[in-house]
């Protein structure tokens, strides 16, 4: 890996960032705050929240096995991506590089910011070879995005493919690990110190049960995780957030449950969608949705919002013609589907 001086933004690097009230006061108990303009009544709510969410991220480590240093929090992990794009891409200079299809997000940060977004496509199992990144790579590539499991695809890239890259690429790998928790294989979280140049995203939007409260997790080394904060709005994760993440965490054993359930209900829906007429193939899954190709996407995707079943159509993104993707509900939910599907006559 190139020295992280030389892949932050020259600007990035030289830059003094913000510094907050509650940055400067940090130590001495005190009783009496007078330093930050709120307003004294309306308590708790009245107070600015911990800027860098110390004890949530306390309570966080061990169930991530990361040390709280190697923890950034963001508003979802939309934020950790569009910051990863402002501490290192320089504008129509530099470049990334992700596979496709992939989650959206990454190519509109890269052109919300003026980053050019190279992709490559899987083949037709979905799988990535970490030398076909390589070769579009080129000495201005900052960061290569992986998602595992995949959305839209579903499937866990393979994690021999994931450490070639990790070992031979000089610039940032990141990896979106937002559906881990269905997924059989182990956070790579667990490998940063071994690995300096990875980066890795979880959110609480899924497996946790947290979409509305915006909460996003990068793990990386220390150094990185200090660029992060360094450009991130001071008080990017509100109380309110904070203070229910923590509860969630209380709250675990029930998440366990959740998933375990997800999966039982994944298993029965694929087996359940591949048995009917109107789908030609079901892809194997490691997250909580399921890709399936069916005979005519639009017209079924249509026919299910009249019957008022919304699902995703990927039919316009690359591999994916006729595609939807199913996402794993409650037992009730998923038999709204499969009857649906059964009674259309497609
Ligand atoms: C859903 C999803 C996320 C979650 O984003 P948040 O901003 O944390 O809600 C991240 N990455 C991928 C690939 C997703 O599908």
């Amino acid at each position: 890996m190139k020295p992280l001086e030389t892949l932050i933004r020259p600007n990035v690097r030289r830059l003094k960032p913000y510094s907050s009230a509650r940055d400067e006061y940090k130590g001495a108990t005190a009783s009496v705050f007078l330093d930050a303009n709120e307003n004294p009544y309306n308590d708790p709510v009245n107070r600015y929240p911990d800027p860098l969410q110390t004890v949530l991220k306390e309570r966080l480590a061990p169930v991530k096995h990361v040390h709280p240093e190697q923890i950034f929090l963001g508003n979802g992990s939309d934020e950790a991506i569009d910051l990863l794009f402002r501490a290192f891409c320089e504008p129509r200079t530099d470049n990334v590089v992700a596979i496709d299809p992939t989650y959206g997000m990454y190519r509109v940060c890269a052109d919300v910011n003026d980053v050019e977004y190279r992709s490559v496509l899987l083949d037709d199992n979905f799988r990535f070879r970490a030398d076909d990144l390589l070769a579009a790579a080129d000495e201005r590539t900052k960061l290569i995005f992986l998602c595992s499991p995949n959305n839209p695809t579903g499937n866990d890239l393979e994690r021999k493919e994931v450490y070639t890259l990790l070992d031979r690429f000089d610039g940032l790998v990141v990896v979106d690990e937002a559906y881990i928790d269905f997924s059989d294989l182990p956070s790579l979280a667990t490998e940063l110190d071994q690995r300096p140049n990875l980066i890795v995203l979880q959110t609480f939007s899924k497996a946790w049960g947290c979409a509305a409260i915006r909460l996003g997790m990068a793990f990386a080394s220390p150094d990185i995780i200090a660029v992060m904060n360094k450009i991130k709005y001071p008080y990017n994760v509100n109380r309110l957030t904070q203070e229910h993440a923590l509860e969630m965490l209380q709250r675990h054993t029930d998440v366990l449950q959740w998933i375990n359930r997800l999966k039982e209900e994944r298993s029965r829906l694929s087996e359940a969608l591949a048995r009917l007429s109107c789908v030609e193939h079901v892809y194997p899954t490691d997250a909580n949705f399921i890709l399936v190709r069916v005979t005519d996407a639009p017209a079924i995707y249509a026919y299910l919002v009249e019957r008022g079943i919304i699902v995703r159509s990927r039919h316009t993104v690359a591999l994916c013609g006729n595609c939807l993707r199913i996402t794993v509900g409650t037992r009730e939910e998923n038999e709204a589907v499969l009857t649906a599907l059964r009674d259309s006559g497609f």
